[in-house]
């Protein structure tokens, strides 16, 4: 057992116990566990508290965007981009809708999508870009936007790390999720609002999307056993609604805690040669899903050994990119080159951060960080 784990659930747990199993007790005594009132309530204060119309919640995050992206009317062979600095859910989903993956490199200090080399790889086939809202900040949404208006494409925002994030521009002002056509998260436990299981949103403001995001979430169906659509089941079930709606109430203190101690982490580590901190745009609202540092002159892994040698975790997201990856590597041969993409999959660490880390944790984290340099 780490003495300094990445996330610490149990903590968190501890505080709540009561609300949780209060809700939770009624529920087994109601025995709604499927579309119960905990869901509709939980829709309803994600899109107050993100002032998006439509909140279509479902079984993960990966489904949602998969749901995201049946609900476009796109044929077999119509191209999506999505950057290969990335968890893999995007590029999974459109594989199996029988789509073609566009992956972009990304931006080495905020991590999010570049899109300036694409001009070339794109063609009239290409119909979305999904970008994602890595680690907790927003996407520079402005050259995104422009993008997609330029190129006429949908945008899908994969908010799965950084749902409560925002971002405020002279042209676009808002929560992350509401710049798209549509938008996806996820509740799985350790992101920033996560449930004790799987869980996933589809987000948008259309209100026939909407319609038929609902109906594709739930076997094609609006009145049961009439199926319009061919759709899937994935659908959150109650158990997990109800410990969201706990968690809700105390969202805005776990999201300050995070930022908190990530201000601490930049405070110590800021002055290190060898060491670039996690940079936040000036238009994006950082809600530290992850606390990211890179790690330069191929010295990562030999603090990752050395952190965990004195039972602090670090987390490598990603060790390698999407278009390196088994699975995925023959669509593109080894021709694809992304070089950003390729070397942050080697110089970044992901520090220990949640709701409930203290200073003093962090303070260690950082002492720990400062002695390996010191002999390295
Ligand atoms: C977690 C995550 C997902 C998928 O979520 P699941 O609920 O695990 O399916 C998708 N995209 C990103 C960027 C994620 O971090």
């Amino acid at each position: 057992m780490y003495k300094i784990p990445m996330v610490d659930l149990k903590s968190q747990y501890l505080e709540i116990k009561s609300d949780i199993n209060e809700r939770l007790e009624s529920i087994f005594l109601s025995s709604k566990f499927i579309k119960g009132p905990e869901v509709s309530e939980l829709e309803n204060k994600l899109s107050e508290l993100l002032n998006i119309k439509h909140i279509i919640t479902c079984a993960n995050g990966t489904d949602a965007i998969q749901l995201a992206l049946m609900s476009l009317d796109l044929e077999a062979g119509d191209e999506v981009i999505t950057p290969a600095f990335s968890y893999i859910a995007a590029a999974e989903v459109i594989k199996l809708m029988g789509l073609v993956p566009i992956y972009a490199d990304v931006d080495e200090q905020f991590f999010d999508i570049d899109l300036t080399n694409l001009a070339k790889r794109i063609s009239s086939k290409t119909k979305a870009i999904i970008p994602v809202h890595l680690f907790g900040q927003s996407c520079n949404m402005d050259s995104i936007v422009d993008f997609a208006n330029k190129h006429d494409l949908i945008i899908i925002e994969d908010n799965a790390q950084s749902l409560g994030s925002a971002y405020c521009s002279k042209s676009l002002s808002g929560k992350t999720g509401s710049f798209g056509s549509i938008a996806t998260t996820s509740f799985f436990p350790s992101k920033n609002l996560g449930c004790y299981g799987d869980g996933g949103a589809v987000l948008t403001n259309d209100d026939k999307l909407a319609e038929k995001l609902r109906m594709l979430a739930n076997h094609g169906q609006t009145i049961k056993y009439h199926h319009k659509l061919i759709g899937i089941n994935s659908r959150l079930d109650s158990i997990q609604a109800a410990v969201l709606n706990v968690k809700l109430e105390h969202f805005s203190k776990y999201v300050e805690n995070r930022q908190n101690a990530a201000s601490v982490y930049s405070d110590n580590l800021h002055q290190l040669n060898e060491i670039r901190i996690p940079l936040n745009y000036k238009n994006s609202l950082h809600i530290y899903h992850q606390y990211t540092i890179r790690v330069l002159n191929n010295k990562r892994d030999s603090l990752k050994a050395y952190l965990d040698q004195n039972g602090i975790a670090s987390m490598i997201y990603y060790p390698i990119p999407v278009h390196k990856q088994d699975a995925y590597i023959e669509s593109y041969g080894n021709d694809l080159h992304l070089p950003v993409s390729e070397r942050l999959s080697k110089e970044v660490l992901s520090l220990p951060i949640h709701s409930h880390i203290t200073n003093a944790d962090v303070l260690t984290v950082c002492k720990c960080i400062k002695a390996f340099f010191e002999i390295n």
